[in-house]
Order: C-alpha cells, then structure tokens, then sequence
C-alpha cells in the first residue's frame, strides 16, 4: 500500500524532487515506528520497575546518557535503513524484485506463511551475522556500538554502528529478489522485527510463563537472553529464535534460569 503510494509518486514524476520526497517519507515512517514502539517499551519498563519489580533483569537504572546516546544511534540506523528500504522500492519499480500487490497472487497459504518463513530466514542470517561481528576484527569497529549499552534500554533497539545497521537489514535485498512476498506482509515482517527488538531490549521480562512452557515460547528467543548476551558477550546470538544457539551449542547454560526468575513472583 505504502509502497504503492511511493511507486506511483515516483512514476507520476520521476524528478529527483518526488526522490527526496520519497526518502523523507520512508524515513518519517521508520523514525516514527521506532520512536512510538520504544518509547512504549520504555514507559513499559517503568510501569512494570513500580508494579513487578522482579521483571528487571538488571539493578542498575538506565541513565539518561546511555538512552541519549541509544537514540542518537538508532536516529543514524534510521537513515542506514531509508537508504535501504529506498533500493528495494526502485529495485521493485525496476521489476528485479519479487515483491507482488496482490494479496492472493500466490494463495492463501503462501499469504500466510510468507512472515514466519521470512522471519526464519532473516533469524538464521542474523546469528551468523552476529557471531561473525563479535570476533576480534569486527567487533571492535562495528558491533562494539551497539554492546556500549550493557544494560541497554527499549531505545538501544536500533542502537547500531551505521556498518552494522546495513548487515541487519541486507538480507533481504536478495530475500525480495528470490522469495515472492506481499508488499503489506514485507511491511508487516519489519514491524514484528522492530517489535521483537524492542522486547530483546526492554530490560524487563515480559514473556508469559504459559508461553514460555509451550514448544513455541521454548523456540522463541527471551528478553532475558538478550539482555544476558549484553551483560556477557559471550552467549545467546539469536534474534526470534534460540534455534540456532540451542544447536551449536551458545544459549547461556543459565539462560533458562534467569528467564525463571525474571518471571516468579519473589513470593509465588
Ligand atoms: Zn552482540
Ligand atoms: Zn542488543
């Protein structure tokens, strides 16, 4: 829909004017679900330090400069991203995507599977992704930004080198290209991921425990991991998912502890 509205703009008049209006669109439009969905996650966090302060995953408060700087860098993601979502809309004006207008071009299945498919995909590059910038040529220059946070906030979602935040993302150029997905399900699987790293860093643990139990909640990565990956260093790579850890071998050994008594009751 969106996408259409910019396609169409851009074909109306292909100037550099309808371009930069374009882009300043986009990146409205990303800064804006970025600043609404962290900012609730925030005002989440404080709710639940006042009403279940056991949620907290760490003692130490957020800082005022740890969220100036968290936004500050999120802002220059922001940018990263626009530039990117912009090639894959010229990429799909040019016909060299597979990205499709009509809900039901390829069924209703494929509807439906399109968002967990893509998601699982972007889950397995993103731990590669992450374990290959921890190691010592990388880390340094790229993902030590976003590890300046080791308590991060819900601000620190997008908190990325401007390097990292083109390797978060660059995935799905050659996703779009291959894989068909509806232009609304593609917007729809960034607003899951922006969500989902807003929850990795909210410092609280919000997961029910009833979900937790099930073979989905075991499946699907936790606060509490991500929350001790920035604390360590050391453990639980993955995004969505602790498929990929639980495999070779780098969930935390007391990952599922922590999760455990993030979410009990001190006198439950
Ligand atoms: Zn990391
Ligand atoms: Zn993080």
């Amino acid at each position: 829909m969106f996408l259409s509205v910019l396609q169409s703009l851009s074909e109306a008049a292909p100037k550099p004017v309808w371009y930069a209006v374009g882009a300043l669109l986009i990146l409205l439009l990303i800064l804006l679900r970025y600043a609404v969905l962290s900012s609730a996650g925030y005002s989440l966090g404080l709710a639940l330090g006042r009403w279940a302060p056991w949620r907290r995953l760490q003692p130490r408060p957020f800082s005022s400069a740890q969220i100036s700087r968290e936004i500050r860098d999120s802002v220059v993601t922001v940018i990263v991203f626009t530039g990117i979502v912009g090639l894959i809309i010229l990429m799909k004006q040019a016909g060299l995507t597979a990205i499709y207008d009509d809900p039901l071009h390829y069924g209703a299945v494929w509807l439906v599977l399109q968002i967990p498919v893509a998601l699982l995909i972007h889950d397995w590059y993103f731990y590669w992704m992450h374990r290959l910038v921890h190691r010592p040529p990388f880390f340094e220059p790229i993902h030590r930004t976003h590890h300046l946070s080791t308590n991060p906030s819900a601000f620190a979602a997008f908190a990325f080198h401007p390097f990292e935040a083109i390797l978060e993302i660059a995935v799905f150029v050659p996703l779009v290209m291959v894989m068909p997905m509806y232009s609304v399900c593609l917007l729809a699987a960034s607003l899951v991921s922006l969500s989902y790293n807003v929850y990795g860093h909210l410092g609280y643990e919000i997961m029910p425990r009833w979900l937790a139990a099930t073979w989905l909640g075991r499946l699907l990565n936790k606060s509490a991991y991500h929350n001790q990956h920035h604390r360590t260093f050391r453990y639980n790579f993955g995004l969505y998912t602790v498929i990929w850890d639980r495999l070779h071998g780098t969930l935390h050994p007391e990952a599922e502890q922590l999760y455990d008594r993030a979410t009990r009751r001190p006198d439950g």
